[in-house]
């Protein structure tokens, strides 16, 4: 990809191609950030903070990194007649590989995907590539030009690097001499855009946006006259932000839009979190967290392997990004910060696994964060609906996962329902039971591909007709979690469709009989028939009581596994064995009479029952063994 120009220039300067998801990125921030173009200075400073933080651990173990230089701070400067910003920090710097590697391509899985997946709409995918993370790249948006210097923390001040670029696709490197560690970002801001080489603006923009960053961010002071100082060599410079780790301050006097801003830094969101749980715990164990729950899912929360968990810090140092360990698998949407005063410096991902008081903290952040997302369904249900509709598939894990907070997970599910038209997931099963007539002591489910799939169902159709309120699962876990589910505050969990099912034992009212239901024997006499028409392909014909207005359903043994479960396993590649259905028969159906009336005509009798069946495996959302037998059939009996 290297492309090396004339050795004209100074000897090892080298132009290179941004990778093309860089190109890509680029093109389309340009375009769908436009009405956020100050964002680049809170990302260019989040990035010098994660430098300073990198190099205070690395410092842990190599203290001499930091040498005599050991006050970490990120500066600002600006030249407002010349129109550019600078942003500089003392942190770990960059080695000349890793600014190629760094500011080159994007690190990433799954970014190719990503960008071909945007829609094109401007508002949509400027919350897209929000939630990215745009970083570095947004400088783009407002400079013409972007020049970094930067050395790494340890590296001789022979060993300086620049990187520079317009931002059309190549970038050029060359080593320089640089005579202090950490990195500077110049932006050479486009003609239309130097309103932000302006001094209160600056201010302002860092007050609002990076307040909450830890380390001081400092600017030249006002006495020494901003438009004329030389800020290279400026004497006295002025800090603008707080400079304290939000979590280490009292809760009351943190502002909701501090947490909104810590969020969007550490999470890397262009949006608000829906809410935030801050604790600081002392006694036995002293640690502070503050947790927080994502408006949106990251486009790779699917993705087992993307990165998870919370920023670790020990004492206020940072010691690592996603440490996993503290929160357990269901609640890895979870965002945020957990600061150990107990956990040793050197802690290893490793360490984090074996140690009893990581594990007792991961119990506690799981309560806690049971409790934050208590609090939503309480306080605002619709932002609760949003939690849901984003992260109940995962959050759902739960109930396999962590037995000890069942019930409280149970609390927190949502269902679709027949109660209401509504296909998405809002009901809970509290209302669930409380609507629930006297002598029901079951919660009914049925599980298919869609809620719209579940709602046609025939095995719904006497549910429907008595008034019984039915759940409708449709998300591909949801037999897992349910299959683990034995009760809900004494209703057992049971799938109408599986096992025999005696409408006379629900509760409601039963409806009226039909009036010309064939007689019982001759009933039971052709069901017998039907089944050695069908042979191995099912492994039963009996009537059922299940249906009023279709004529036929499959119906599952008590213990077989549920047909959705069946459909992903399969289509991940497992080997099931083969399980053959029962298939039921509503013997009031006019279809059923008609067979009964035509029993002398063997051709018709077996059109008819193979029909039957075949309806019923449709229903199912199953595919037919053989359609076009099927269809040949239909257009027989259509013409007959
Ligand atoms: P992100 O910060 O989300 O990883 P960016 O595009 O903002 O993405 O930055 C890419 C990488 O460049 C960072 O991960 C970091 O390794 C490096 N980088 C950016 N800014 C700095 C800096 N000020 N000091 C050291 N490294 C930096």
């Amino acid at each position: 990809m290297a492309q090396d120009t004339s050795a004209r220039k100074t000897r090892r300067a080298r132009t290179r191609s941004f990778q093309a998801e860089v190109r890509q990125l680029l093109k389309l921030m340009i375009h769908s950030l436009y009405s956020h173009k100050e964002i680049f200075l809170r990302e260019l400073i989040s990035n010098a903070s994660d430098a300073c933080d990198r190099l205070r651990f690395e410092a842990i173990s190599s203290p001499e990194l930091l040498a005599d230089d050991t006050d970490l701070a990120i500066a600002v400067d600006f030249d407002a007649g010349e129109g550019w910003v600078e942003v500089s920090d003392n942190g770990i710097g960059m080695s000349e590989d890793e600014v190629i590697q760094q500011l080159g391509t994007i690190a990433k899985s799954g970014t190719s995907d990503f960008l071909a997946g945007l829609s094109g709409n401007e508002q949509e995918d400027a919350r897209l590539i929000g939630q990215f993370g745009v970083g570095f790249y947004s400088s783009f948006i407002v400079a013409s030009r972007v020049e970094v210097r930067t050395r790494r923390a340890g590296l001789d001040a022979g060993e300086g690097v620049s990187w520079s670029s317009e931002g059309q696709g190549k970038f050029t490197v060359r080593s320089v001499p640089r005579d202090r560690r950490g990195t500077s970002v110049r932006l050479y801001l486009k003609e239309e855009e130097k309103g932000f080489a302006e001094p209160y603006y600056l201010r302002s923009l860092i007050r609002r946006y990076s307040d909450h960053i830890a380390f001081p961010v400092t600017m030249p002071g006002t006495e020494a006259g901003d438009q004329d100082d030389d800020t290279e060599a400026g004497p006295s410079r002025e800090v603008v932000n707080t400079a304290q780790a939000l979590w280490t301050r009292p809760k009351r006097d943190i502002k909701p839009e501090e947490y909104q801003e810590f969020y969007r830094h550490i999470a890397r969101d262009s949006e608000d979190p829906l809410c935030h749980a801050h604790n600081q715990v002392e006694g036995r164990r002293e640690y502070s967290s503050l947790l927080f729950v994502p408006r949106r899912a990251p486009f790779d929360l699917f993705n087992r392997e993307s990165p998870r968990g919370v920023k670790l810090y020990v004492q206020r140092v940072f010691i690592m990004d996603d440490a996993e360990q503290f929160l357990p698998l269901y609640l890895r949407f979870v965002r945020g910060v957990v600061d150990s005063r107990d956990l040793p410096l050197n802690v290893s991902r490793e360490l984090l696994q074996q140690n009893d008081d990581v594990r007792a903290m991961r119990q506690a952040l799981a309560r806690r964060v049971l409790d934050m997302l208590d609090r939503l369904a309480g306080d605002d249900a619709d932002d609760y609906q949003v939690f849901w509709d984003e992260f109940g598939r995962v959050f759902k894990e739960g109930v396999v996962e962590d037995a000890s907070n069942r019930d409280r997970i149970l609390a927190l599910l949502r269902f679709a329902s027949t109660s209401s038209d509504d296909d998405r997931q809002t009901e809970t099963l509290e209302n669930y039971a409380r609507r629930k007539p006297d002598d029901q002591n079951e919660i009914y489910y049925i599980a298919a591909a869609s809620p719209a799939a579940a709602r046609s169902s025939p095995q719904l159709e006497v549910f429907t007709q008595r008034g019984l309120e039915v759940l409708l699962l449709s998300d591909p876990i949801d037999e897992w979690v349910v299959g683990h589910l034995s009760e809900y505050e004494g209703l057992r969990f049971r799938d109408i469709t599986r096992g025999a099912l005696a409408a006379d034992d629900l509760p409601g009212t039963a409806p009226v009989e039909a009036a010309d239901s064939i007689d019982s024997d001759d009933a039971e006499a052709l069901l017998k028939r039907m089944k050695s028409v069908l042979g191995e392909e099912v492994s039963d014909v009996r009537s059922t009581s299940r249906l009023t207005d279709s004529p036929s359903c499959l119906a599952l043994g008590e213990h077989e596994m549920g047909v959705q479960m069946q459909r992903i396993l399969r289509a991940s590649g497992q080997e099931l064995p083969e399980t053959k259905p029962i298939l039921e028969i509503n013997t009031s159906h006019g279809l059923f009479r008609r067979l009964a009336l035509r029993e002398g005509d063997a051709e018709l009798f077996e059109d008819l029952t193979r029909l039957l069946h075949e309806q019923a495996v449709l229903t199912q959302g199953r595919d037919l063994d053989n359609p076009g037998e099927f269809v040949r059939r239909v257009n027989r009996l259509l013409e007959a």
